[in-house]
């Protein structure tokens, strides 16, 4: 296993070794090491890693009960505002640095090998991004991280196979409901019908906070494939949620 691992992160690191990465940290501005990416030993150390005991019964599973059927459910940190895990996704989101969510990936992924998820999912779903929006950023964070994954843990992503269909208003004015009915209308399948019977796909997203992006992509995909099983991999989780 842990040969696997290994063998999963030097492969990982290749892909990355190409990419120019900022000379300072990003959780505490330090200048980094030769051997540090994007945060300093004592901040990736201090990072507020999620940690659940149960993958099926935890503060993500929960979050979605009663809205989709969920098989496992976990992130990488609980989100501290104003702390490294919000200035890393910020800097993924809005400062140009795609290669986070890729470097954020990898341990996400080493966590889905590491953790009793039994097996890794069949293939990784992006929660997409509007088009336009990704045009703007130049890149879909959510693929970014799945990418990242992907090196680990070697399940297949499935890019573009779901799109958001109309630009949805900024969320943060409405309330749960409003957000809920604002993501289930907001997302179109494609290429379905080709995924094996009872596949299990992991959605893929860097911030969970009330779900109901995820709930949407996943009511979209149980639509059209009500057999699909389906967990979710967050970078993080806000805790206020
Ligand atoms: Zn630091």
């Amino acid at each position: 296993m842990f040969l696997q691992i290994h063998k999963a992160m030097i492969k990982a690191y290749e892909a990355l070794s190409h990419i120019i990465f900022p000379s300072s940290c990003v959780g505490c501005q330090r200048e980094l090491t030769i051997s540090e990416q994007f945060l300093c030993l004592h901040c990736e150390d201090d990072l507020p890693l999620a940690r659940f005991d149960s993958l099926r019964e935890n503060a993500v599973v929960d979050l979605f009960f009663g809205r989709i059927p969920i098989e496992y459910g976990d992130v990488f940190c609980l989100f501290n505002k104003k702390g490294t895990v919000q200035r890393l996704l910020h800097y993924l989101k809005y400062m140009r640095q795609p290669e986070i969510g890729r470097y954020l990936g990898l341990f996400m992924g080493l966590q889905i090998l590491t953790r009793p998820w039994e097996e890794p999912p069949d293939y990784l779903i992006p929660v997409p991004l509007h088009p336009r929006k990704k045009i703007i950023r130049g890149y879909n964070q959510a693929d970014e991280l799945a990418f990242g994954i992907q090196r680990v843990c070697e399940s297949p992503v499935l890019y573009n196979m779901i799109r958001r269909q109309k630009n949805t208003s900024s969320q943060t004015k409405l309330n749960r409901w409003e957000r809920y009915l604002n993501a289930n209308e907001s997302y179109e399948i494609e290429n379905f019908e080709n995924l094996p019977f009872r596949a299990h796909v992991a959605i893929i997203d860097d911030v969970i906070t009330t779900g109901a992006t995820i709930e949407g992509v996943g009511q979209a995909i149980l639509a059209v494939r009500p057999d699909i099983r389906i967990s979710v991999m967050a970078a993080a989780l806000a805790r206020n949620a």
